[in-house]
């Protein structure tokens, strides 16, 4: 068989090769509801009850970068990611298995950190660290976690139940993590410089990045919305659809809008890009539009509900509508500020493979 390069079908193209090989051991367990390609795989407990669980591994220099990046943030992060999946599902994290690959050149109270970070974001969750595994690495530090959360079986959402004609909410504010990371690259690429020009260490050539902490704390200490999924547990809504923005609002939109089989239309001027991710972008020359579409890691939840559901939400600050479903031939679209449409299936997320 000629050699192929992974770049040449991406990150998503590899995820469809391994669902078609993992399909049919999915058969051999009828209550395993649902199995790869949402944010969870459902698992039925009883006629009431649901388990979900995810997996998310973070890789030093693939996610994250120790240069820029406390070990306790780093913590509390590579558990909100997983507990941001669960939420995805309408779901509540119980508990977390912990596994790590670890330079030998770590000292012990470098690894106590980030578990201190993992332990204040569970409990926080209300989750338990209840197992794991733990192993050397011949290259940098690997997090690798998997969660277990429930949910009743009127409560899950999929992403694949969405119909036109609803509309689409988001929560929180968009591109403030993508903003963070800019930050954080020309920070250490000024530092960078500094040492190989070996000029001693001199914090006044570093920006003062209070200014800038909203953006930095997006990116380096997310917090998942269980609050949100509180909020619809408390007013008795289900969402018909729902994912959690991790890779960009235009790729997690196309997720929903592709396992639902509908289009949508959403409205540059009604999407929640935060202030600060404006001015940020402005003074990097920038486009926070952008940011919001395709940077990902902001950790929001991205739904679709009937309109006639919406008022019991309609007055949580917390939520924006940014537009509605459509029949799926219409296509992905973004209207812009000047009222031009944009077709939203060119704008991509971040892909690992890709060249
Ligand atoms: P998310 O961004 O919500 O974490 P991903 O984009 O990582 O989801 O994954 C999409 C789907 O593919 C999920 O259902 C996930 O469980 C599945 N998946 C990803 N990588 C693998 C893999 N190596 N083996 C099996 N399933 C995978
Ligand atoms: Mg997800």
């Amino acid at each position: 068989m000629p050699y192929k390069a992974i770049s040449g079908i991406g990150e998503f193209g590899l995820i469809d090769k391994i669902a078609a090989i993992a399909e049919p051991t999915l058969h051999s367990v009828p209550k395993l509801m649902t199995g790869i390609g949402d944010d969870c795989a459902v698992y039925q407990l009883s006629e009431e009850l649901l388990q979900v669980a995810t997996t998310d591994m973070l890789v030093d220099q693939v996610h994250f970068d120790l240069l820029t990046t406390p070990l306790k943030l780093l913590g509390s992060k590579s558990i909100s990611v997983n507990v941001s999946d669960i939420c995805a599902m309408n779901a509540l994290p119980r508990y977390a298995l912990v596994s790590i690959a670890v330079p030998s050149s770590f000292s012990v109270k470098m690894i106590e950190e980030l578990y201190e970070g993992m332990s204040y974001a569970a409990k926080e969750y209300g989750l338990a660290i209840a197992g794991g595994d733990t192993s050397s690495s011949r290259s940098g530090l690997v997090i690798s976690i998997s969660m277990i959360g429930e949910v009743s079986t009127d409560q899950i959402t999929y992403r694949s139940g969405a119909k036109p004609g609803e509309l689409i909410c988001v929560s929180g504010t968009l591109g403030g993590s993508a903003a963070g990371l800019k930050l954080l690259m020309r920070e250490k690429e000024i530092m960078l410089e500094h040492i190989e020009n070996n000029e001693p260490y001199n914090k006044s050539v570093m920006a003062d990045l209070k200014e800038y902490s909203d953006s930095i704390q997006h990116q380096l200490l997310p917090l998942a919305r269980i609050d949100i999924v509180r909020l619809l547990h408390s007013k008795n809504i289900r969402p018909s659809s729902m994912i959690d923005v991790s890779d960009g609002l235009s790729p997690d939109l196309q997720h929903i809008c592709r396992s639902s089989n509908t289009g949508a239309l959403i409205h540059e001027s009604r999407i929640p890009i935060h202030p600060a991710t404006r001015r940020i972008a402005d003074e990097l020359q920038d486009d926070a539009l952008t940011w919001a579409l395709a940077g990902g890691e902001d950790y929001q939840l991205l739904f679709t509900i009937p309109k006639e559901r919406y008022e019991a939400i309609a007055d949580n600050k917390e939520i924006s509508v940014i537009g509605e479903t459509t029949e799926m031939e219409d296509g992905l679209l973004l209207s812009d500020i000047y009222g031009m449409t944009i077709d939203l299936s060119s704008i991509k997320g971040f892909d690992h493979f890709s060249s």
